[in-house]
């Protein structure tokens, strides 16, 4: 019997239950945005207009700029599982820290020459790195946002997947808190399907609706058509007397 790292669910073997997988899933997604949003932090806002009359007026000195903003921001080295002091570990390296780790961690199956076959662990992730032109660039937030997404099944298979969860986590609440954007959530009106809870929401910018008590994910149209049976059957139980009429 297997259990979720962050809540002690039962599963039926990933580490997460699929409530916390979403939750990784949506970060995951907003992660790129987010960093996005951090940049611009350091783009000098529009210079003020020099006077030209005079001359002898030096150029205002720039903003400063938050130290913690550059330090996400910057390049380095990040050891996967490593304990996170200060909270300040750099965004890009931290991606490629966990990808290097998952992929060390998951088979690649080969054959020598002489064929035979060895199993080993991979040498390197590679994110999806390719540019609107086509042509290859080096690993982007958003490439290795995708690459995680996509080996987030992997990654539950293991007890670790805990470890990523409360990193991240932790790394999406201090960029929430740097660039006040909280994408905005829209409470759906009709319960969720699987646990009965009201608690299915949309959330700006992801696609789907969720349930945030259990996890479920449905597509909107099947939201839609979900919601509407329900309304249905709900008003019917409401007003007996209009079924008992028609
Ligand atoms: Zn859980
Ligand atoms: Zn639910």
């Amino acid at each position: 019997m297997s259990a979720c790292t962050i809540c002690r669910h039962a599963t039926d073997g990933p580490h997460l239950c699929p409530r916390h997988a979403a939750d990784v899933r949506d970060w995951l997604a907003e992660l790129p945005a987010q960093t996005r949003l951090l940049e611009q932090f350091l783009r000098p806002a529009a210079a003020p207009a020099q006077s030209r009359i005079g001359g002898t007026g030096r150029a205002h000195s720039p903003a400063p700029v938050d130290l913690r903003v550059l330090a996400l921001l910057g390049p380095g080295h990040v050891d996967a599982r490593s304990e996170d002091d200060d909270g300040l570990i750099p965004i890009l390296p931290w991606l490629d820290g966990w990808a290097g780790y998952i992929a060390y961690t998951y088979p690649s199956a080969s054959r020598d020459p002489y064929g035979t076959a060895h199993v080993q662990p991979c040498e390197a992730a590679h994110p999806a790195s390719t540019g609107p032109d086509g042509r290859r660039r080096g690993p982007t937030v958003t490439g290795w946002c995708v690459w995680l997404t996509r080996y987030l099944p992997y990654a539950m298979a293991h007890p670790w997947a805990g470890d990523l969860y409360r990193q991240l986590s932790a790394l999406i609440d201090r960029l929430r808190d740097l660039t006040h954007s909280v994408p905005h959530r829209h409470l759906q009106g009709a319960p969720c399907p699987r646990c009965e809870a009201f608690a299915l929401v949309a959330v700006d910018g992801r696609w789907g609706i969720t349930c945030e008590a259990c996890g479920h994910r449905m597509e909107p149209d099947v939201y839609d058509q979900y919601a509407a049976e329900f309304h249905h059957a709900h008003q019917a139980t409401a007003n007996p007397a209009d079924n008992a009429a028609a």
